[in-house]
This record gives structure tokens, C-alpha cells and sequence, in this order.
């Protein structure tokens, strides 16, 4: 071999050699990012499957409550990302809107519904997470019965997207008025920490 032939063969087997590794690596990452992102739709699965199946509310009158349900099982993720104002967070240890219908809980609480459909229009109009919880927060706060909040509150109120500087537009926040009417008969506010009408109605389905 001379000495040009050893060079050009020595060059050649440098590319391959960095190609491979390249191409290791690049076949690495792929499959890190696909087992990633398999993991993260298996946890959107799971948490849209631990809500209630809205399927079962065939009655006409359960038209908003079938809602609700499908409402979260359609954006589970943002639905955990939300703090339930009845007051489920201390008589039912709920720590996200999630769980308000990963069992019956929802069935008597207008606020649990009425959140689950705003978080659903809204994302419907393409809104951040920040917005609706800006939304939320606004509209339902005041609605809560504890007079100081749970941990549960405090935690969420230390994580919440929105603050001061990040506050949307007036615009924005304009999304509350279209929030869907519930049935007269339900009573709106302190529902479940206040009242004794959503215990009667766990009761009533038991
Ligand atoms: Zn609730």
C-alpha cells in the first residue's frame, strides 16, 4: 500500500467510523424520544381512563353532568392542572379537578362541571393552560366555602401559571361570559363544602 492509498484508506474509514457513531446516536436519541413520548400518551391514556365513563349518564336530565364527564376525559391533562373551587379539596382530599369526576363527586357539583366545560371550550379555542386557569381561578375563588385555604389550595395557588406580570388580556379573560348555563334547579356555589345537597345526592346514588 502506499503511503498516499494508506492515507486515503485511513481518511475513508474515519468518516465511516464517525458515520456510525453518528448514526448510533442519532438512532439513540430516536428511540429515547419515542419511548418518551409513548410513556407521556400512556399517561394522558391513563388519566382520561380514570374518569368516569360519561356514557352511563343516559337520562335527559344528565345531559350537562355527560357533558362534564366527557369534558374531562377529553382534556384530563388541563383538568389536572385545575383546582376544584366546591370545597372537595377538604371533604374529599381532591387535589385537581380530575378527581372530581374520576368518581361520582361530579354528578352533584355544578362547579366541578361547569369547570370541566370551560376548560374544554376554552382549549377547544386553542387557550393555554395559564388562561384557563386565569378563567377558572377568577370566576370560581370566590365561590370557595373554607374561610382559610387547604394545603391542597396553598400548593396550587404556588404553582398556578398566572400571576400579576403574566395575567391575560381582557380580552382573554373575556372567555368566562360564555360559560354554558346549568339546570335551574341546580343551585351554583358552595356545593359541596357548604351545602348538604351533594351529600344527599352521593347518598341518593348509593
Ligand atoms: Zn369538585
Amino acid at each position: 500500500m502506499t503511503s498516499t492509498k494508506f492515507w486515503q484508506n485511513n481518511a475513508k474509514s474515519g468518516i465511516i467510523g464517525c458515520m456510525a457513531k453518528h448514526f448510533t446516536l442519532i438512532t439513540l436519541t430516536f428511540c429515547a424520544s419515542a419511548l418518551i413520548s409513548s410513556l407521556s400518551a400512556w399517561g394522558e391514556e391513563s388519566k382520561s381512563t380514570q374518569v368516569l365513563d360519561p356514557e352511563q349518564f343516559k337520562d335527559p336530565t344528565q345531559i350537562l353532568i355527560k357533558k362534564g364527564y366527557l369534558a374531562a376525559k377529553t382534556v384530563p391533562d388541563i383538568c389536572a392542572k385545575l383546582f376544584c373551587y366546591c370545597g372537595c379539596d377538604i371533604t374529599d382530599k381532591h387535589s385537581s379537578l380530575l378527581d372530581c369526576f374520576t368518581s361520582d363527586h361530579g354528578v352533584g357539583c355544578p362547579i366541578c362541571i361547569e369547570e370541566a366545560l370551560i376548560a374544554l371550550a376554552m382549549h377547544k379555542k386553542g387557550k393555554d393552560i395559564c388562561e384557563i386557569q386565569y378563567a377558572v381561578d377568577k370566576r370560581y375563588a370566590k365561590q370557595y366555602p373554607f374561610d382559610s385555604p387547604s394545603e391542597n389550595l396553598k400548593k396550587y395557588n404556588s404553582e398556578r401559571l398566572w400571576d400579576v406580570d403574566k395575567r391575560p388580556t381582557k380580552s382573554q379573560s373575556k372567555e368566562n361570559d360564555k360559560v354554558p348555563e346549568l339546570k335551574k334547579n341546580k343551585k351554583s356555589g358552595n356545593c359541596c363544602g357548604g351545602s348538604s345537597e351533594h351529600s344527599k345526592d352521593k347518598k341518593d346514588a348509593k
